[in-house]
């Protein structure tokens, strides 16, 4: 981890730009400081090019606590990692991309989860079981993103996912992990695994 987490998500978001996860300025990234507060990138900037203004520090209510250029604003979707640092104190970063995979993957189902298959790659998100049988929950898409956020607050008081990882349909896949090399990991594991189900959608599989 560096000294400055805005180094950690500086170098991931140039590469899941460079992937087609972020593109333009779409998605943002958090990590967490030790008193709590996060680093999250800055609304409306180009994912590829961020420097360290490019962020915004906040606490978990919500209120600003540094802000290296005084007009900038938060991204739009700080709900959501609220919501998710909220629910599950032990993460220490959430990152949230806009890949075409993770909105096809959402519309596999017209259910609020979709089964995962169950390849080797699950293992890299904690799930070590033979034959697993996983779904990772999907919230509706709404133009007010407190009112996603609120949704997410809400069903992840009641149960924890099976995996570390939420699909907002037609939209994105966020993920949450005790340290941002996980939460990179986990974003590479999450379209690995989306890019899987795209394919197998157009292939017949014999059951095994
Ligand atoms: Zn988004």
């Amino acid at each position: 981890m560096s000294v400055d987490l805005r180094a950690d998500l500086i170098a991931a978001a140039k590469h899941f730009y460079d992937r087609g996860w972020m593109v333009g300025t779409a998605g943002n990234l958090s990590a967490r400081l030790d008193d709590g507060s996060f680093w999250i990138t800055a609304s409306g900037r180009p994912k590829g090019q961020l420097t360290d203004q490019d962020f915004i520090r906040m606490n978990l209510d919500g209120d600003i606590v540094e802000q290296p250029v005084s007009e900038s604003r938060p991204s739009a979707e700080n709900s959501i990692h609220l919501a998710v640092y909220n629910s599950f104190p032990e993460a220490q970063a959430c990152y949230h991309v806009h890949s075409i995979e993770a909105k096809l993957v959402s519309r596999l189902t017209a259910g609020n989860a979709v089964p995962l298959p169950g390849i080797e790659m699950l293992k890299g998100l904690g799930v070590w079981e033979e034959n697993p049988q996983v779904s990772m929950p999907i919230f509706a898409n709404y133009l007010s993103v407190p009112k996603i956020a609120d949704e997410i607050s809400q069903a992840f008081a009641v149960s924890r996912p099976a995996v570390p990882a939420l699909l907002i349909r037609d939209h994105g896949v966020t993920v949450w992990a005790n340290s941002p090399e996980a939460a990179y990991n986990y974003i590479e594991i999450v379209e690995y695994i989306f890019r899987y189900m795209v394919t197998a959608s157009q292939v017949i599989l014999f059951e095994i």
